[in-house]
């Protein structure tokens, strides 16, 4: 299908494009709550930041302009009043997971990152635990790795394959899985290796729900194999020992499938607000089984987490409550009032029709990239992912991440793509978005590859998009509840006006600014 105009769009996804069951079409949500971006601009980092909505902010305007909400830790009404709304927004949390309050508790924290460190910081770590991680992770997952090393514990990467059968009934628990261990380099030999039996340590195994460089989802049956069934990943490896937590990074899978953790019982689930609903920036949250927060050792204590401490004695005592022992400091409350309107709006489209409405966004451009070809046939893009052949998928969350060719095979570097998509008005992102495994798998970056891309001065903010021929990133569109076919659609047409090559396409405005910038080599 040619997909020429919005109606062959809306006869392969009317269904699921514009929340057609909703309280409010697409069209009016951009009318009503996205008057700013009527000049044209077309956002493309969803995955980077979503926008909020005009209401939710007049809303939010209106909550702290009628309430009065004093600091928590004091004893005046208004202290209670923001006790209570600490409470709701908490539950909220729970809530949106499916988490009983039985089993769960939800530390706010400030940022899906921050919540990643406490888990690193408390983790308790032994010689003999493992820190297990997929590949595709953020860098905000790695870092843990840093407490698990310096511990004396050891680390893997992982890489899960999951094999799909031809009828495309995928996902059962039964689906096969491929596995690779790589193991990471450990920092001190284990001393006491046989006098602490591995059966008591404690690892930590950590995958993302949605992968943020492809879009790629994880099943979180992994979450059960890992309980249940470890030999099915781990095989007899001495770490398949001992106790296992699994913790899931859903700071972007949680905007479209929240992950469900009455069925997938996660021991740490991080997200970040403003991925979900754009305001407030600077607040994230960490569920955490209550059984497993118990084992957690906090090192620090403070203001909020100390029930008693004497000042020039080695004398603490702390307060008993998970939240209470956890959040340092006075919650950012004014923040967490904040979140029940973002919450109202993402329930009232209801956030299946949110996935539904940006997968197929997702799906037409994917399709469209991929039917796009040079005058001499060669095909233009290449897009990265675990399941970029079959592009009707909905393994995939909102996301599109490739880089583009000339005729020749030869790359377009990515900074290149950004300058005219931004020249054009469309904003999207670059590079390996702080997700270095993803970025070295489907790039086909080796290990020599990347330290000598590092040693000749590449970093990650840099222009230097191509070194000897290969593509040092990628770039990534991302779509978000309020995204639309226009935007999709202006999307498709600049990278057709702009990178498609034809023979006679010579005097053309493109090329013009394409030989302006450095960077460009037109074949
Ligand atoms: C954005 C993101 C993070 C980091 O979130 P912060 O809000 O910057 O702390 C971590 N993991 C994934 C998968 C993300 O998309």
């Amino acid at each position: 299908m040619d997909y020429g105009d919005k109606e062959d769009f809306f006869m392969e996804f009317g269904a699921d494009y514009g929340y057609p069951n909703g309280p409010k079409s697409i069209d009016e949500i951009r009318a009503t709550e996205f008057k700013r971006l009527e000049n044209g601009s077309v956002y493309l980092d969803h995955a980077g930041a979503t926008l909020y909505s005009e209401l939710q902010m007049e809303a939010i305007f209106k909550d702290l302009t009628t309430n009065v909400y004093g600091n928590p830790h004091s004893q005046s009404d208004f202290s209670t009043t923001t006790c209570d709304i600490v409470r709701e927004a908490r539950q909220q949390v729970l809530d949106y997971c499916n988490a009983s309050p039985e089993d769960y508790k939800c530390i706010f924290t400030s940022g899906a990152t921050a919540a990643l460190k406490l888990i690193g910081e408390t983790f308790p770590w032994s010689q003999q635990s493992c820190f297990m991680y997929t590949m595709e992770n953020h860098n905000s997952v790695l870092g843990i790795r840093e407490y698990a090393l310096s511990h004396g514990a050891a680390a893997f990467a992982i890489d899960i394959e999951e094999t799909v059968d031809h009828d495309g009934l995928s996902r059962s628990p039964e689906t096969s899985m491929n596995v690779s261990l790589h193991p990471v380099q450990r920092r001190n030999e284990p001393e006491f290796a046989e006098i602490e039996p591995a059966g008591n340590a404690y690892s930590l195994f950590a995958f993302p729900s949605e992968c943020n460089f492809s879009g790629s989802r994880f099943t979180l049956d992994l979450v059960n194999v890992m309980k249940k069934n470890r030999a099915r990943i781990l095989e007899n490896s001495p770490s398949s020992q001992g106790h296992w937590m699994v913790l899931v990074d859903a700071a972007k899978g949680s905007v479209t499938q929240p992950p469900d953790l009455s069925k997938y019982p996660a021991d740490f689930v991080v997200m970040s607000f403003y991925k979900i609903f754009g305001y407030p920036t600077g607040l994230g949250a960490l569920i955490i089984r209550n059984d497993v927060a118990k084992l957690l050792k906090k090192t620090y204590f403070s203001g909020g987490t100390v029930a008693a401490s004497i000042a020039d004695i080695d004398f603490v005592k702390r307060r008993q409550g998970v939240e209470e022992l956890f959040e340092d400091g006075t919650a950012s409350f004014l923040s967490i009032a904040s979140i029940h309107h973002g919450f109202n709006l993402i329930n009232s489209l209801t956030v299946s029709a949110i996935c539904r409405h940006t997968t197929s966004l997702a799906i037409y451009v994917r399709k469209m990239l991929l039917g796009l070809r040079h005058d001499n046939g060669a095909s233009i893009c290449k897009i990265y992912g675990r399941l970029s052949s079959k592009v009707s998928s909905h393994e995939s969350g909102p996301i599109v991440t490739f880089n583009l060719k000339r005729p020749d095979g030869s790359w377009f570097g990515y900074r290149e793509v950004e300058k005219l998509a931004s020249l054009s008005g469309i904003q999207l992102r670059t590079g390996c978005f702080c997700n270095p495994g993803a970025c070295a798998k489907y790039l086909g970056l080796s290990h020599l590859d990347l330290l000598s891309n590092i040693e000749g001065g590449h970093v990650c903010w840099d222009d230097n998009d191509i070194i000897r021929g290969k593509p040092t990133g990628a770039v990534r569109i991302s779509f978000g509840y309020m995204s639309t076919y226009e935007d999709a659609k202006k999307f498709i047409d600049f990278v057709k006006s702009s990178f498609v090559l034809l023979p006679n396409k010579t005097a053309n405005g493109n090329l013009l600014i394409a030989s302006s910038i450095p960077l460009s080599k037109e074949g």
